[in-house]
């Protein structure tokens, strides 16, 4: 064959990459393409946070081309219609592709095989390359997928990954085969981004990899609730764009033996755990797993100071605000946050997970729906009724107050965990804080959330 299309999606990396492998193997010569797909910016995919992110993602893969022989073909368009554009401009035979698990990327997959059959053109999807096991390899017998992580982490542990495939020396592009400039972020999506973004790319992804396989993972088993400490390894955001590989990542770890290394490697199967979940049962991007038969509350004051950090509660707010401000939460965070809209205010967590979507950088539709919905105890959480308690929360996890001191400057001068509890100074001393008193009583809130599930 002389040309094959690599059409990039959420794998926007050179290594550890079957799709461009893939593609170089059918073909002489490989257009390695992405389309900025106007459907996902329909669909309200398209927010500031992770179109600057995508930009860095996709002016470093144009570059890691280039250094290759190659460059980075963009279309704008429907993916499906502006990939069968480009093959039938090149002659291509095939187009590769990497297999997803929202809805959309099914629907693309299934418009895409059936454009190029007409075409006479072929699909080509690899496996393991958005997840480390595919959605479907593992699976317990007689059902169609994994409800429960434990049994889960069982068989995924027992599975061996595919061997890590090293970057191409040399990518030949087609010299005639027509792109469009580089996106800008503000070509992608409208707004602002959030002033501390990390800088998106495979090699980005990479340095930070390294640092932390050479250091950070050690400590993970037992830092990786505290939240002052931000010991976590702040991969999320390169492993929903594909800059770094699943595969590669469970690899290196299993390798850097350790409790670390084996706690790191354990959150990497959560994230296949809920790709598998949503690629067996689309609908939980939108609807309960599993319904608890709930009524939520609507209450536009609550979700607004939830939003905007301004509940009362110094760790949700340092929580939201870290959110606002990095476009990125410690998962500590992201859990004591999502319990406080669920359970404490018992809003839908719908409306917690859309503005999780919108600024999140590594927001994405499985790990994003599906932990809100384990936290809301409409999702896979074997315990649906448990409640965090903020007040808790913030003393176990950040127990000098330097979290919230961090994120609500208005308390700095708070000392130690008394920050966690504005509400118990004496008033006179309280005015001088310019903060909220708590919205919500936590025992009233508790005593509602369990008469709405009827739990005596
Ligand atoms: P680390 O602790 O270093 O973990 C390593 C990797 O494991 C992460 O990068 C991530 O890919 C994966 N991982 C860790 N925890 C989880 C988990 N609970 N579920 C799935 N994968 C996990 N993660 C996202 O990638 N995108 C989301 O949109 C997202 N939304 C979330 C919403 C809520 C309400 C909650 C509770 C969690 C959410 N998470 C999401 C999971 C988790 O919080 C983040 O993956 C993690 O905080 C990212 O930081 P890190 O890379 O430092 O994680």
């Amino acid at each position: 064959m002389d040309v094959s299309i690599a059409l990039f999606t959420s794998d926007l990396r050179l290594r550890d990459h079957p799709v461009l492998a893939g593609a170089l193997r059918a073909a002489r010569r490989v257009v390695p393409l992405f389309v900025v797909d106007s459907r996902l910016a329909a669909a309200g995919f398209a927010v500031p946070n992770r179109a600057a992110f995508l930009a860095d993602c996709l002016a470093d893969l144009d570059e890691a081309l280039r250094e290759r022989g190659g460059r980075l073909v963009v279309r704008r368009g429907d993916a499906v219609e502006e990939t069968c554009r480009v093959a039938a401009e090149t002659g291509a035979g095939e187009v590769h592709l990497a297999g997803g698990v929202s809805g959309f990327a099914l629907r693309r997959e299934e418009r895409l095989r059936a454009a190029l059959a007409a075409d006479g053109r072929g699909l080509r999807v690899h496996d393991a390359v958005v997840t480390a096991v595919p959605p479907g390899a593992v699976l317990p017998t007689g059902r169609d997928h994994y409800a429960v992580f434990t049994p889960y982490f069982r068989r995924w542990s027992a599975e061996a990954p595919r061997p890590v495939i090293a970057a191409p020396r040399t990518v030949p592009v087609p010299p005639e085969v027509r792109s469009e400039p580089l996106p800008r972020a503000a070509s992608l999506a409208r707004g602002e981004p959030s002033p501390a973004l990390p800088e998106g790319g495979e090699r980005a992804g990479r340095r930070r990899l390294g640092a932390w396989l050479r250091t950070g993972v050690t400590g993970y088993a037992d830092r990786h609730d505290d939240l002052p400490g931000d010991a976590t390894s702040r991969l999320s955001p390169y492993l929903h764009f594909g800059c770094l590989s699943p595969v590669e990542l469970v690899t290196r770890a299993r390798r850097t033996a350790g409790a670390g290394a084996e706690a790191f490697v354990r959150q990497l199967a959560w994230r296949d755990f809920h790709h598998q979940l949503l690629a067996a049962r689309p609908d939980a991007a939108r609807h309960d797993y599993r319904t608890r038969h709930d009524h939520w509350r609507e209450d536009a004051g609550e979700l607004a100071a939830w939003r905007e950090g301004r509940t009362g509660y110094p760790v949700v707010d340092a929580a939201m605000r870290q959110l606002a401000h990095e476009g990125w939460m410690h998962n500590r965070a992201r859990l004591l946050s999502a319990s406080f809209l669920t359970k404490t205010l018992y809003l839908d967590w719908r409306a917690g997970a859309r503005h999780f979507l919108d600024l999140l950088v590594d927001g994405d539709v499985a790990n994003n729906q599906l932990n809100w919905q384990w936290v809301a105890g409409t999702g896979s959480d074997t315990r649906p009724n448990r409640v965090l308690n903020p007040l808790a929360q913030a003393k176990r996890f950040d127990p000098t107050g330097e979290y919230v001191r961090r994120w609500v400057p208005e308390l700095a001068e708070l000392p130690g965990p008394a920050v966690h509890h504005p509400w118990r100074l004496r008033a006179t001393e309280r005015s001088r804080y310019a903060y909220p008193e708590p919205i919500v009583d936590l025992d009233d809130a508790l005593a509602r959330f369990r008469a709405a599930r009827g739990i005596d």
